[in-house]
């Protein structure tokens, strides 16, 4: 077993189970190291909207280039992260992240939005907000280009404090999102009163579309319900033409997915979504 081999030869971690055997101290050791070391790096996923064709915004995807073993994702290492409260750590190496680069595609008249996982334990720290406001500036990001994803369940449990530094935000430009809609139970007539521009319905609501009329069914009440209370629709987990012909239907315009494209690095995305807007080039050239 990995674990018993010892850290001197190449251990390859796959998935979420062999992290989860590996000692929780050990791994919340490793985490704290591999940020000193700046062993973490970012993924980028679009968000096409099919009307134009582009992408409207970029997820950024957080992963661990650990030296010893393969690249590891964020299911075996953010429980983890949040449970022992190194999230915190790791979502300001995130924002930083973000906002650097949010303000290098601004600066390349790249103007699609990034978005931002924030785990409850971040959003619970009383400071919070003054360190995501401390990373716009340090790198004169636009606001306008962050979005920020909050899960469904975290989102239902806001307290006022955090309500009110939201909308502050939304009212600086920030765009924010509600994350994984339609794997907690929401208390509907909350979710409207949610400072909330955006909801990404969660890829299990999708998964069976195209086989099942139930599934349809409920994916279609779910899309009609969060766009009846005028909020836009994002639909995660796209992964076949068949799921995108019956969305089409339903209504939807902006899909996340493997089928539209799988996160990959900030280079290669620029190759693919980077367009320049017209008139906004400032760098180019
Ligand atoms: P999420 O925020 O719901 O992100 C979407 C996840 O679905 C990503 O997995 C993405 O690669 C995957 N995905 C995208 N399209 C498809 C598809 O068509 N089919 C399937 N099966 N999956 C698809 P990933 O990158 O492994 O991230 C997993 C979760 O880890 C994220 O779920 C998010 O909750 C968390 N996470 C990722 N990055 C961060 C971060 O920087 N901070 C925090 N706090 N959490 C993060
Ligand atoms: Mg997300
Ligand atoms: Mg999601
Ligand atoms: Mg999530």
């Amino acid at each position: 077993h990995a674990k018993n081999q010892g850290r001197g030869r190449a251990e390859i971690y796959t998935d979420a189970m062999a992290l989860a055997a590996e000692d929780k101290a050990e791994l919340e050791r490793d985490l704290l190291v591999g940020l000193q070391r700046d062993e973490f790096l970012l993924e980028f996923q679009p968000q096409i909207d099919i009307v134009s064709g582009g992408a409207v915004a970029a997820e950024a995807l957080v992963r661990w280039a650990h030296p010893e073993r393969n690249i590891v994702m964020p299911g075996a290492f953010v429980p983890v992260a949040e449970e022992s409260g190194v999230i915190v750590a790791l979502g300001d190496w995130v924002m930083d992240k973000v906002c650097q680069t949010a303000a290098r595609w601004a600066n390349a008249g790249i103007s699609q939005r990034i978005a931002i996982n924030i785990s409850t334990r971040e959003l619970g720290q009383p400071d919070f907000f003054l360190r995501l406001r401390h990373a716009i500036a340090t790198h004169a990001a636009p606001p306008a280009m962050l979005e920020l994803e909050i899960s469904e369940s975290l989102a239902m449990e806001m307290e006022p404090r955090i309500l009110e530094q939201l909308g502050a935000l939304r009212r600086d430009g920030v765009c924010v999102a509600i994350d994984d809609f339609g794997t907690g139970y929401s208390n509907l007539s909350r979710l409207k009163e949610l400072p909330v521009d955006r909801v990404k319905i969660d890829r299990s609501l999708v998964r069976d579309i195209a086989t099942s009329a139930e599934a349809r069914t409920i994916c279609s009440a779910v899309v009609g319900l969060v766009q009846g209370l005028g909020m836009e629709v994002v639909v995660e987990g796209v992964e076949s033409e068949a799921q995108m012909d019956v969305l089409r239907v339903i209504g939807c315009t902006l899909f996340q997915g493997y089928h539209l494209a799988r996160p990959t690095g900030e280079q290669a995305y620029l190759a693919q979504f980077g367009v320049q807007d017209r008139g906004q080039v400032r760098d180019a050239g």
